[in-house]
């Protein structure tokens, strides 16, 4: 099993050592972890790694690598909040530490005239001021060259149709693969509440992203991509990941990749179960 995101206590609002998360893992059957800390970033300080810290949070997860050398491959990422505006403060930040993965994601989106939505912020998600800002800034994030993967960017089906962010989705499709970013398959939207858009009711237990409908053009559209528990606590490491593959399997989903150096490895899927093969020598069995 591969998880390319995962958060510990550097991120604040998530618990757990470096070390509890990567033992969590090994014992969950990850073989391939990527750590990915929300870096810091302007808009606050309570949810992130502040500067000061990135020295300690780097040197655990080295020091992991080496403990668990042979049980688990543990890399260095980090999840890069973007805003217009934000990227010459991120691109500083990815040339100061040596990293292996580097996830953009939209947390927060300003909406003219209104104080800053945050994605988690249900009820209002479905606004038309801001889902034009967000797709905008999505677009933004893709063009900006500085992203190995974008974290997921279907996360506003916890709040808004499927129909519309297929619509919004539709012309910026051929972007991923133009510019060399992955799509993040982001298996929390499994766990995670979402509206009832008939109610308005908020709810649990139902799937919100990643969307499957989206799946098959993302393919057409030759599209890589990463998958991520997401985790917040060392409970979920790789939590929901095999679920999410097997439902996704039967919709076309042929490969998977993770970044090691910046750079992409592809990790082809041929069978549901016992699903195999790595780079070169190296295999890496998915569970
Ligand atoms: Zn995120
Ligand atoms: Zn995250």
């Amino acid at each position: 099993m591969i998880d390319s995101h995962s958060h510990t206590f550097y991120s604040k609002h998530a618990t757990g050592s470096v070390d509890e998360l990567v033992r969590a893992s090994i014992a969950a059957g990850v073989k391939v972890l990527t750590i990915t800390d929300h870096a810091p970033f302007a808009v606050d300080s309570d949810n992130r790694l502040l500067e000061a810290e990135l020295d300690y949070y780097f040197a655990d997860i080295d020091r992991a690598q080496q403990e668990y050398q042979g049980q688990i491959k543990i890399l260095r990422g980090l999840e890069f909040d973007y805003m217009p505006g934000s990227e010459s403060y991120n691109h500083d930040l990815m040339a100061r530490y040596e990293l292996d993965f580097a996830i953009g994601s939209i947390h927060y989106v300003e909406v003219p005239g209104n104080r800053m939505v945050k994605v988690w912020e249900l009820p209002r998600l479905a606004g038309q001021a801001f889902l034009d800002r967000y797709f905008a800034n999505l677009e933004a994030l893709l063009e900006s060259g500085l992203f190995d993967a974008v974290g997921h960017a279907d996360t506003l089906l916890r709040g808004v149709s499927e129909e519309v962010v297929l619509r919004r989705l539709e012309p910026l499709l051929p972007l991923f693969a133009r510019n060399g970013i992955a799509y993040e398959l982001n298996a929390s939207g499994i766990r995670k509440s979402s509206l009832d858009l008939e109610s308005g009711h908020e709810i649990h237990g139902v799937w919100s992203y990643p969307s499957r409908a989206l799946l098959p053009q993302l393919i057409t559209h030759n599209a890589a991509f990463t998958v991520g528990s997401d985790a917040h606590d060392p409970c979920d490491a790789g939590a929901g990941i095999r679920d999410m593959l097997n439902a996704l399997l039967p919709l076309g989903l042929q490969s998977i990749s993770y970044f090691e150096c910046r750079r992409r490895i592809d990790v082809p899927l041929d069978e549901p179960a016992a699903l195999a093969v790595g780079q070169s020598n190296q295999k890496i069995i998915l569970q």
